[in-house]
């Protein structure tokens, strides 16, 4: 009998196994349906031996000083600033929108004093900021939003940027500066030793079992467990009660070039008509050398595994729907990027766990205890499937 069954070996599955069973010093159960730890945080060696990042490019970044604490227990961290090139008119432009896009873009030698000016005068005023289009026409105006905005998220998400919340482009912020980092969070890093084996020194305490290529469908009749962490999607655990919850989802082409080099950065963006959204060229983010390169090209997809929740209004309406349903069930939390429906970052995701670990700590007594006060009682609460 295991005290709790977690549903996913991603960051929420593995930070909430590892406090629970150091913690509180309970049985965990772990299981994946994938065959690997770490959830679409995943890398590994390709058959050239270069570290790849199955699911796409993972980069480290936070202000939360507390995760990246948690995190430094099981890795020490390679530094890393991402730099994104994105590929507009046959230029390779910085990505944010910075004062060199411009300058390069339009042939111009603007300042940062003129260039606030220059946003002006092309950006268009919009009364109330609701849509991923509003967000950057009223920052940068029409040209910048078709060249860099538009084709690219109606490729990444199948809808209009008009069609998606706000929150989707306002994820990349528009500069006045020269400062050409994609994150300027106060924590970048890439974990020295990869991913998959921060996951390992996660999961590696005696008080946690890790069972892969599990589907909880199959494991929840065999294995004994009292209380459930559910970090798969929400609608699935709820067999689509209320109707499926739109996941957007991508196809990776990985491939090894026989080239030291392909591209002057990790990412390059590809806005325009190819039907790839952006090449990761994993060297940059690792520092590893080798003689060949490995590079993947994501291809979005409304089939497949779920990896992006589209943040639309009718969206977070049919979820409300399973939150409401997630809050009513006994013994069981939901967490992580899937189980609540939120287009979060890994160290949001760490976060969040964390923050449900307190919550178990304040409100659920610890098995342990229980346990032997119930035996004293001949009576065993909790759950018994
Ligand atoms: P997941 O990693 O999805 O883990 C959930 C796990 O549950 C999966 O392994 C799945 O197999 C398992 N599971 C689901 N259902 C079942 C079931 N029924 N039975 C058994 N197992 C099940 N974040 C960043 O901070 N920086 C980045 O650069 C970044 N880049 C990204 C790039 C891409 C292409 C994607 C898709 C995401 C990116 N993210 C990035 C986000 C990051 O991947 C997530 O925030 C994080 O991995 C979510 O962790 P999680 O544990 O919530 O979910
Ligand atoms: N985006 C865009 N062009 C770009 C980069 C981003 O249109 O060159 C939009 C697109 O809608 C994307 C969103 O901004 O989905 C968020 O970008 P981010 O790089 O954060 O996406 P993620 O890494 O999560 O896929």
């Amino acid at each position: 009998m295991f005290d709790w069954l977690v549903v996913g070996a991603g960051f929420a599955g593995a930070t909430l196994a590892e406090r629970l069973a150091r913690v509180r010093g309970e049985r965990v159960l772990v299981i994946d349906r994938r065959p690997h730890v770490g959830g679409n945080a995943y890398d590994c060696r390709d058959a050239a031996g270069i570290l790849i990042h199955r699911y796409g490019p993972h980069i480290f970044h936070t202000n939360s000083r507390a995760v990246f604490d948690y995190l430094s227990e099981f890795t020490r961290w390679r530094r890393y600033e991402h730099r994104v090139l994105a590929n507009v008119d046959g230029k390779l432009l910085p990505i944010p929108i910075n004062l060199d896009t411009v300058n390069q873009l339009y042939g111009l030698r603007l300042t940062s004093d003129c260039l606030k000016q220059w946003f002006a005068s092309r950006a268009e005023p919009v009364e109330n900021i609701r849509t991923s289009e509003d967000v950057v026409i009223s920052q940068v105006g029409r040209d910048l939003y078709e060249k860099f905005f538009r084709g690219y998220t109606r490729k990444q998400w199948g809808l209009d940027p008009s069609q998606l919340d706000r929150s989707v482009t306002a994820r990349v912020p528009v500069r006045l500066d020269r400062d050409d980092r994609y994150f300027t969070d106060q924590f970048q890093f890439m974990p020295r030793d990869g991913y998959t084996r921060l996951f390992e020194r996660m999961l590696s305490h005696p008080g946690i079992t890790v069972k892969l290529s599990t589907d909880f469908r199959s494991a929840r009749n065999k294995a004994e467990f009292r209380r459930l962490i559910w970090t798969g999607p929400v609608d699935e655990f709820f067999q689509y009660r209320y109707g499926k919850l739109p996941y957007r989802s991508l196809r990776f082409k990985h491939k090894t070039l026989n080239q030291v080099r392909l591209q002057p950065v990790a990412v390059v963006n590809y806005p325009g008509d190819t039907p790839y959204t952006r090449v990761t060229e994993y060297k940059h983010l690792t520092g590893q050398v080798h003689p060949q390169t490995s590079i993947t090209y994501e291809y979005p997809s409304a089939e497949g595994d779920p990896y992006y929740p589209i943040p639309r209004s009718e969206n977070q309406a049919l979820y409300k729907k399973y939150e409401a349903l997630a809050d009513g069930t006994a013994d069981t939390w939901f967490v992580g990027r899937l189980a609540t429906y939120r287009y979060y970052n890994m160290d949001q995701v760490v976060g969040q766990a964390l923050a449900t670990f307190r919550r178990i700590e304040e409100t659920t007594p610890r098995w342990v205890g229980m346990q032997r006060l119930a035996t004293a009682s001949q009576e065993l609460p909790g759950r018994h499937p």
